[in-house]
């Protein structure tokens, strides 16, 4: 059980056992459960839940660990909300809310920073000072719904962070999110974004099955992701690709390669054919990103005519492949850019 006192960190069954040992009934867990999926605030704010028992809550240490929100940016042109959310430690985390066609979706965090070192990228430039909890994952999730009043009816966990080198707080996250006395968000609406941890890929594939995987691949060959992710030293890409596929073999659910186009680096219509090669036949999808240039970082972003180009050797294969729409262009979009600009 997670022992720092947020209430959002725990299952309803560690509700049901806290209630039992503060001398009241199972019932009320289902009831404070029910709060704060809502977004409540403040204990005090759960009215059907006696005085005594919110009382022995405070008094025990229990608090609800939303984010505050330290900076904001809302897009003038659709409806995009970027947050830069502040816990109570100080620790400053992004998420980003976003409308599509299909619903709105949230991009949340799932650690201070980031260990893995890819080159390319804002948030690990700092490292890492310390991994999110479930319960704090969850607070992204119901204070951007509070902030924007809209559903959220898909969760991406593509902000800072690697989700596998936090494993057993995703696991929590996603029971706690998914558990209809609460959220009830279905698994099916989330999508796990990995560097390419494999032993996390593995156990992922096991345990949730239902979730969707998306693998950040940004190269055609290993020689190549070792120039920009450091991972790729750890785990080699044939390895790599030999779990991803077991992954769509296992859940039947098609896999998302992320692809960040860098100009000059991984870019080339010799790259995309030997990427094409790689997946030609396979359950997968290709999503293209054209590099958001990072201040600090030398790359530059891929030009409209290399990505197009790139894109068409992909279908010529047969690759489903989509370029991300870019939403949000007017605010700081990149990934860690928000946390950047503000310190
Ligand atoms: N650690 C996880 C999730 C966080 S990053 C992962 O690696 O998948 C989310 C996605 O944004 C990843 O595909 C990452 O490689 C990509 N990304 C990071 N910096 C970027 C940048 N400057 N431009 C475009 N994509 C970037």
């Amino acid at each position: 059980m997670n022992n720092d006192k947020n209430l959002l960190s725990l299952s309803l069954d560690e509700l049901e056992t806290l209630v039992t040992v503060l001398g009241d009934r199972k019932f009320r867990s289902k009831q404070i459960f029910g709060w704060l999926a809502k977004g409540i605030d403040s204990i005090d704010g759960m009215t059907n839940v006696p005085v005594k028992l919110r009382e022995s809550l405070k008094d025990s240490g229990y608090y609800i660990g939303l984010p505050k929100v330290a900076a904001e940016q809302l897009s003038g042109i659709d409806g995009t909300r970027k947050c830069l959310y502040e816990f109570r430690d100080g620790a400053r985390v992004e998420a980003v809310f976003m409308k599509y066609s299909y619903g709105n979706s949230i991009c949340i965090s799932s650690q201070v920073g980031c260990l893995m070192g890819c080159t390319f990228c804002a948030s690990t430039m700092d490292g890492k000072s310390r991994d999110l909890t479930r319960g704090e994952m969850l607070g992204e999730v119901l204070k951007m719904r509070t902030l924007t009043d809209e559903d959220i009816n898909h969760v991406v966990i593509m902000g800072m962070g690697e989700p596998f080198d936090n494993y057993d707080e995703i696991s929590g996250f996603l029971r706690l999110i998914n558990d209809s006395a609460g959220v009830g968000l279905s698994l099916r609406n989330i999508t796990v974004s990995t560097c390419g941890i494999i032993p996390g890929i593995k156990r992922f594939t096991d345990d949730f099955p239902q979730v969707n995987l998306a693998v950040s691949l940004h190269a055609p060959n290993g020689e190549k992701r070792q120039l920009t992710m450091p991972v790729a030293r750890k785990y080699g890409y044939d390895e790599l690709m030999k779990a991803c596929r077991e992954y769509t073999e296992k859940t039947h659910r098609r896999i998302t390669f992320e692809y960040a186009l860098i100009k000059g680096v991984n870019d080339s219509e010799v790259d995309a054919s030997e990427l094409a090669g790689r997946l030609k036949g396979w359950l997968t999808h290709v999503n293209l990103i054209p590099l958001n240039e990072v201040k600090g970082r030398d790359y530059k972003t891929a030009e409209g005519s290399s990505v197009a180009a790139f894109k068409k050797v992909l279908e010529k294969n047969g690759v489903a492949v989509t370029v991300r729409r870019t939403l949000g262009s007017d605010i700081d979009a990149a990934c860690g850019q928000l946390r950047a600009t503000r310190g």
